[in-house]
């Protein structure tokens, strides 16, 4: 390759690496603005791939991603391949199915097919003339003085190549974040959750889908879930989420059987008997990381995103879109600050950071909301109590699983301000509750004084009342 420095007056270099959704997608931001742009892919071109070997079949794609797509004229035609999901439909143990709508009357997310949107966003970057995908280019190595980058290919000689920018989006493990944690004064932490997940398929039914197409199903179980989502070609990916002693202690196909029979007894004709106790062993359940870092650049070289910049765990839907709204983001400071990257980078941090670390807390806390929270009576409580305070004040008090519809998945909101918003909240109606609980004993305790009662005639003792109360509070 021609190295910027042999040409002044050309356009600069931008390199991508990594060429999943994000690094393809930033391809045609770039290539758009006319830098000329190389994009680096460890794996061979998906397009024309016999096996494609990746994470989850299909996505949630909401908002976010829409709007950044719709910035490089994808939208129509990734929204025009997707199927709309209007709402949640929740499965109970026994069979029963209670749709919960996202949030207004006609929004929705959409399923989208990974692979189809990693295509089409492959072939979209290379329709520009300024714009070069190299496959089997695996990076090993880069310089943050230089921009020089070092490359390994199959056959294991390797290919050192320069350029003025290095756009990291080599997903969770990358190997651009690498040189940064060699940096003093860099923050960096990873979590793995201790779930796993495992997708099965529920084929068409007479070739029709096997459930209703245009939700989201649920079939929420405590310290475990399963999802569908809806494909075009009429099945539903069905993707177990579990901790992985228990995905281990099953290891027959009868044991799958039993465990579904427990908990997902409706799936079972849907999925298939022979299917299940197939598939169940396929693969192994997949791990669940979430990565949070800062500053995302180094100087005026090299910058981070999607998820080489925060991997966040999928429990909210928003890994792929926050990693599409950096692109954005990103976008939109370039045009504030005249493409400079000794401005541009810093600022990028510095906005970005904030609201990236605010969605994949938000994602944590649903992983435990959803793991832990739904048993606890005091968590119910404050659920109801939202829920009536939404319904006296709508434009005041919004429940979190609300705020994450109106706001976090159908908006541009920044995630941070979700947040906090959230927070102010729960600080206004925690401090209410216990307002109202203080005026309620001091209350009692003035009417008991009053009018004291026949002790003996009580029917629970204070002593087993104070038992219940505390039960109450401390589940
Ligand atoms: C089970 C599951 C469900 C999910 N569901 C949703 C959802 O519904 N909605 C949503 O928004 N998000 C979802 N996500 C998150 C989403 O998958 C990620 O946020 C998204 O894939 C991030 O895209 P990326 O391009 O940053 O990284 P990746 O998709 O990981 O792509 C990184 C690319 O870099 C390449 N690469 C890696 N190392 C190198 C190297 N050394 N040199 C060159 N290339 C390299 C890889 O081959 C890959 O092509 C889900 C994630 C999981 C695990």
């Amino acid at each position: 390759m021609e190295k910027s420095a042999d040409r002044p007056n050309k356009k600069k270099v931008v390199a991508v690496v990594g060429g999943g959704l994000v690094g393809a997608l930033n391809a045609c931001f770039f290539a758009k603005r006319g830098f000329d742009v190389e994009v680096f892919e460890t794996r061979d071109d998906i397009r024309t791939a016999k096996v494609v070997k990746g994470r989850s079949i299909n996505l949630a794609l909401s908002h976010r991603g829409r709007q950044s797509l719709k910035s490089v004229g994808m939208e129509d035609k990734i929204v025009s391949n997707g199927i709309p999901m209007n709402a949640r439909m929740i499965h109970s143990p026994n069979g029963k199915q209670s749709p919960i709508p996202y949030g207004k009357k006609g929004q929705y997310i959409l399923s989208v097919d990974r692979a189809n949107l990693n295509k089409e966003l492959l072939t979209a970057a290379e329709t520009y003339p300024n714009t070069k995908l190299n496959f089997d280019h695996k990076l090993q190595d880069w310089s943050p003085e230089t921009g020089l980058m070092t490359f390994v290919r199959p056959d294991g000689s390797l290919e050192e190549i320069k350029a003025d920018l290095i756009v990291g989006c080599d997903g969770a493990f990358s190997a651009i974040r690498k040189q940064f944690l060699r940096r003093s004064r860099f923050n960096y932490s990873q979590t793995y959750i201790p779930h796993g997940y495992m997708e099965l398929t529920m084929p068409p039914i007479n070739g029709e889908f096997a459930m209703k197409p245009n939700y989201l199903h649920i079939w929420p179980r405590n310290t475990f879930m399963m999802i569908a989502l809806p494909n075009l070609d009429k099945t539903f990916t069905c993707t177990l989420f579990m901790p992985f002693e228990e995905f281990e202690k099953i290891t027959t196909g009868d044991e799958v059987m039993e465990f579904f029979q427990k908990y997902f007894p409706d799936a079972i004709p849907l999925i298939g008997v022979d299917a299940l106790k197939r598939d169940y062993f396929r693969l192994p359940a997949q791990a669940m990381v979430s990565v949070k870092c800062s500053p995302y650049h180094i100087g005026d070289k090299c910058v981070l995103m999607g998820d080489a910049a925060h991997a966040v765990v999928p429990f909210y839907g928003q890994g792929m879109n926050a990693g599409f709204e950096d692109c954005i983001v990103f976008d939109e400071i370039m045009d504030q600050l005249n493409e400079d990257f000794s401005a541009v980078l810093p600022e990028y941090t510095r906005v970005r950071v904030p609201d990236d670390h605010a969605i994949a807390d938000l994602a944590m806390y649903n992983y435990i909301e959803m793991r832990a929270h739904v048993n606890s009576k005091w968590f119910l409580f404050r659920k109801n109590v939202d829920d009536i305070l939404h319904f006296l004040m709508p434009g005041t008090i919004i429940p979190l699983y609300t705020m994450a519809s109106t706001f976090v998945t159908f908006t541009r909101t920044r995630y941070h301000q979700a947040v906090e918003l959230w927070h102010w909240q729960d600080r206004v109606i925690n401090r209410g509750l216990l307002f109202c609980a203080t005026g309620a004993l001091l209350g009692g305790s003035y009417l008991l004084v009053k009018n004291p009662p026949d002790i003996n005639k009580l029917s629970i003792p204070a002593e087993k009342l104070w038992n219940r109360l505390l039960a109450v509070w401390t589940t």
